[in-house]
């Protein structure tokens, strides 16, 4: 029997479609399903949206997407007890179009998406939980929903970190993902009126702030790091916790974030706040969380399904490599289509694509980040060691000024820092990040 559409594409996160508005685009008949009531029911994200991948598909959707701020200002810094210690990034460029980064809530723009991919041509499902890949051998000819096979030359996985549809099979042989290479991502959504926003965090109408915290707040091993981004008239406050670091401590996730919540720095920005909203979903851990496989016998796996999420503690992006990896699953799609082969040679273009766009360079290049972001002395040692010397730098205590060199070996000795320990990060942060 003949297929019914040139492709399927499992899941209307930002990865998914994209992939089903670039396919339509071009010409394919495309269908594309997904498990939630409406497409971004189940999505969540911190999240800025980074980049403009975008624009390949829809150059004008940084003004007709429901966005909420564009970025103008990055923070970075550490948490202790009581203290924090923080660097700002503000850039004019980032005032000026086109933006640079955008928050987002994802049960606003992934909706518009799916409308984007319907008003393109796609056939778009929601409600729809795929039970599996229909597999043939090693080919996958289309999926199974509710003890149905639908069928189609190309199968564009998209499903989302925890990806059932490839977990346990050729693509991520394992039944589960592990502890250590997946992250739990816990999210607040808390309603605050626009100008209150913009007073409290200096914004102008329209731009947003976004920062990111090693929190060295936690149980000894616990290993988390928290977020704060401004929306129109929301915050979203949050922490993306290694799940390793939980197991044996005792502790309960969402102790974390009321922890984090009641920081000094935190919990000021969120007076008068009122929680509307609040998620938690799992992330993989970039380079090894990867599956066996980007593409085979008539699929392609992109977005989280396929590990694209870069984080290396100071910026979390995956959005961005969602919209790029599906944009390119989709070209490589069409063109498999044009060559009326569907072959995993043929599909063999989408890791060359992803070669060429660096997708798989900036994840194997920085193979080494969980090295330097899950060491256990950046929540305990570093934190107390940034807040240490810059207490030490600035407060006068009426005693005499000290040199810097004094202040690093007095910092070092509260944070309990060995200077071999110190190099030997300094030496892994040169080499990883
Ligand atoms: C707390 C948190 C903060 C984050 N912050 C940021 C940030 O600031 N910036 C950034 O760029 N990234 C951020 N990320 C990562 C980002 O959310 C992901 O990289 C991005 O959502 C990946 O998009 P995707 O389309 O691949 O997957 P998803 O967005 O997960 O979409 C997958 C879709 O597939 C559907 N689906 C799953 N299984 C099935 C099935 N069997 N049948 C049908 N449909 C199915 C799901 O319902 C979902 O709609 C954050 C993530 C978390 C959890």
């Amino acid at each position: 029997m003949a297929d019914e559409f040139d492709a399927i594409v499992v899941g209307a996160g930002m990865a998914g479609c994209s992939a089903a508005i670039r396919l339509a685009q071009g010409g394919a008949s495309v269908l594309l399903l997904e498990r939630g009531a409406e497409p971004g029911a189940k999505n969540l994200s911190g999240g800025v949206l980074w980049g403009r991948d975008l624009d390949r598909i829809l150059p004008n959707w940084a003004r007709e997407m429901p966005v909420e701020r564009h970025v103008v200002r990055k923070r970075f810094g550490f948490l202790t007890g009581e203290d924090s210690v923080a660097f700002d990034y503000e850039g004019s460029g980032w005032r000026r179009e086109p933006y640079v980064a955008h928050s987002v809530l994802r049960s606003r723009t992934d909706a518009w998406l799916a409308q984007q991919a319907e008003s393109a041509g796609a056939t778009v499902v929601p409600a729809v939980p795929v039970d599996s890949l229909l597999w043939e051998g090693t080919r996958v000819k289309g999926v199974v929903q509710g003890g149905e096979n639908m069928t189609a030359p190309v199968t564009i996985v998209a499903d989302g970190t925890n990806s059932r549809l490839t977990l346990g099979t050729p693509i991520r042989p394992e039944a589960r993902l592990s502890g250590e290479a997946t992250e739990l991502g816990m999210k607040e959504v808390y309603r605050l009126e626009p100008t209150v926003i913009e007073e409290r965090f200096n914004l102008e109408p329209g731009e947003g702030h976004a920062e990111e915290w090693v929190t060295g707040i936690f149980p000894p091993g616990v290993m988390a790091g928290g977020f704060l981004y401004t929306n129109r008239d929301t915050l979203s406050l949050g922490l993306i916790v290694k799940v390793g670091s939980l197991f044996g401590k005792g502790v309960y996730a969402h102790d974390l974030v009321e922890r984090f919540k009641q920081h000094p720095a935190i919990q000021r920005k969120l007076r008068g706040a009122t929680l509307v909203e609040y998620g938690a979903k799992l992330i993989g851990s970039g380079w090894a969380s990867r599956p066996a496989a980007f593409h085979g016998d008539g699929w392609m796996v992109a977005g989280d399904a396929a590990g694209f999420v870069f984080s290396n503690g100071i910026v979390i992006q995956g959005m961005n490599y969602a919209v790029r990896s599906g944009l390119e699953a989709a070209e490589t799609a069409l063109a498999a289509k044009a060559a009326g082969n569907a072959s995993a040679a043929r599909l063999a273009e989408y890791d060359r694509r992803l070669e060429s766009t660096g997708i798989l360079s900036d994840f194997r290049d920085f193979a080494g980040m969980d090295r330097v972001k899950w060491n256990s002395r950046i929540y305990t040692a570093y934190p107390k060691f940034a807040t240490e010397l810059f207490h030490a730098m600035m407060a006068d205590t009426g005693a005499p000024k000290r040199h810097l060199r004094q202040l690093l070996r007095t910092a070092q000795r509260a944070a309990g820092l060995s200077t071999r320990a110190l190099v030997k990060d300094a030496i892994a942060v040169a080499r990883d990040l």
